[in-house]
């Protein structure tokens, strides 16, 4: 399959950049992953905004605007051969001599590549997933969407080892903690007397998309939404947890730390608000 390097599409087994570049030598750059279904790109606007966001906080100069990268994006997309895709964008400030200080008047190093969207496994869907917890060990800047993941690999990791899909993450922090972060690769919500329930979306939680697409299926939906803190005692009580992000789209949580999730005949099964939630987000896939 093809990708994109600084606006040259290639063979991925092509595709070179120096090892002076900072995102090799630094892990200094961001990306997005979106995803694409019947070849046309969901929440793109959403995303580029992001995006923007993410370059303006490590002050790495946008080298395109928005109708740029939709021309960018929409070729990869169509040199695909899948209907349904993710588009993985990075954007790393350059190459440069190696030093800790930003150099100044850098050109970004642009690179994409498509992947076959890979849909969750219909037991998944139908029996949800296991999760583990862990102490959240990671930076203070989780809201930057940094190439930087070696603290997300390792939290990763631990609930690969553990036979468990995700690893859902809980901060330290002062009295009534510790606190309900996001997983290593999607952000986690909890269902408490009908309501849908999320982390306060501060500096140590990256802002899905998903959290706005949600925002607005509740509304639909007419379920409460809510961002506030969410204690470790909040995750285990929940009558149901939720995973989100591009991949997963939404995704129940049964398990945690090996105990069956929820009370009374829904326990260790996928909930209610769980299933609207899935059912309108195939909607809006659709629309
Ligand atoms: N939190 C983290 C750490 C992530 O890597 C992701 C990415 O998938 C998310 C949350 C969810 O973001 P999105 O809904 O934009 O995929």
């Amino acid at each position: 399959t093809l990708c994109d390097l600084n606006d040259e599409l290639l063979p991925l087994s092509q595709a070179k950049v120096s090892v002076l570049d900072r995102g090799f030598l630094f892990g200094d750059g961001v990306y997005e992953a979106m995803p694409v279904y019947g070849r046309k790109l969901f929440r793109f606007d959403e995303h580029m905004a992001r995006l923007s966001r993410s370059l303006a906080k490590l002050r790495i100069p946008n080298p395109l605007d928005r109708d740029a990268w939709l021309a960018r994006v929409r070729r990869l997309v169509a040199a695909h051969p899948a209907d349904d895709q993710v588009v993985y964008l990075q954007v790393t400030r350059g190459v440069a001599p190696r030093d800790h200080v930003m150099p100044p008047g850098l050109i970004p190093t642009v690179f994409m590549m498509s992947n076959a969207m890979k849909p969750v496994s219909a037991q998944q869907r139908h029996q949800g997933v296991a999760c583990i917890t862990a102490r959240d060990f990671r930076w203070e800047r989780g809201d930057i969407k940094s190439i930087s993941l070696l603290g997300n690999v390792l939290a990763r990791q631990l609930s690969a080892d553990a036979d468990a899909a995700e690893t859902i993450l809980l901060r330290d922090g002062a009295a009534g903690g510790p606190w309900l972060t996001e997983g290593s690769s999607c952000n986690v919500w909890l269902v408490h007397e009908g309501a849908l329930l999320g982390p306060v979306m501060d500096e140590h939680v990256l802002e899905g998309i998903r959290v706005g697409l949600l925002r607005e299926l509740c509304e639909g939906l007419n379920l409460p939404f809510n961002l506030r803190p969410l204690s470790e005692s909040d995750l285990r009580t929940a009558d149901e947890i939720l995973l989100s992000s591009t991949g997963k789209e939404v995704l129940a949580v049964t398990r945690l730390d090996g105990e069956a999730v929820g009370h009374g005949a829904l326990r260790g099964k996928p909930g209610p608000v769980y299933a609207r939630l899935y059912e309108a987000y195939q909607q809006a896939k659709r629309e």
